[in-house]
């Protein structure tokens, strides 16, 4: 084998690579995900939002909430459950909420985004 047909299909070999992880990548992105780390994610928002009401932040002594008044702004007005059976603490005003289990939204998004590249990256390592 000659050195440019060596090169020629090294080529050919990293573009199959990157459109095979490229099309895991957007596949794997939308796919709708109800996992527990997700759904706390999205509890974490709920009660941000909660906190975020006027009502609520007016409410707050001394920069610390009372969950009563946060409870009318949550859907069905009671604190959200996680599903890996964490617990929220609403936090004071100026910090975020987070879970037990979970940590703030910010950590899950990052551990979500970590898991979506390694199994867009690493899809020949069994999971
Ligand atoms: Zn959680």
């Amino acid at each position: 084998m000659t050195w440019k047909k060596t090169f020629g299909l090294a080529a050919v070999l990293v573009v199959v690579v990157v459109t095979i992880s490229s099309v895991r990548y957007f596949l794997l992105a939308r796919q709708t995900d109800q996992s527990p780390e997700t759904m706390s994610a999205m509890n974490l928002m709920r009660i941000a939002g909660a906190k975020a009401e006027p009502t609520v932040t007016r409410s707050a002594v001394g920069g610390h909430i009372d969950t009563n008044a946060l409870l009318p702004y949550l859907l069905g007005e009671r604190m959200p459950v996680c599903g890996r059976g964490g617990r929220y603490a609403i936090g004071a005003i100026d910090e975020e909420p987070r879970c037990t289990v979970h940590g703030t939204f910010e950590d899950i998004r990052r551990a979500k985004r970590r898991e979506l590249l390694r199994r867009t990256m690493c899809w020949w390592l069994p999971r």
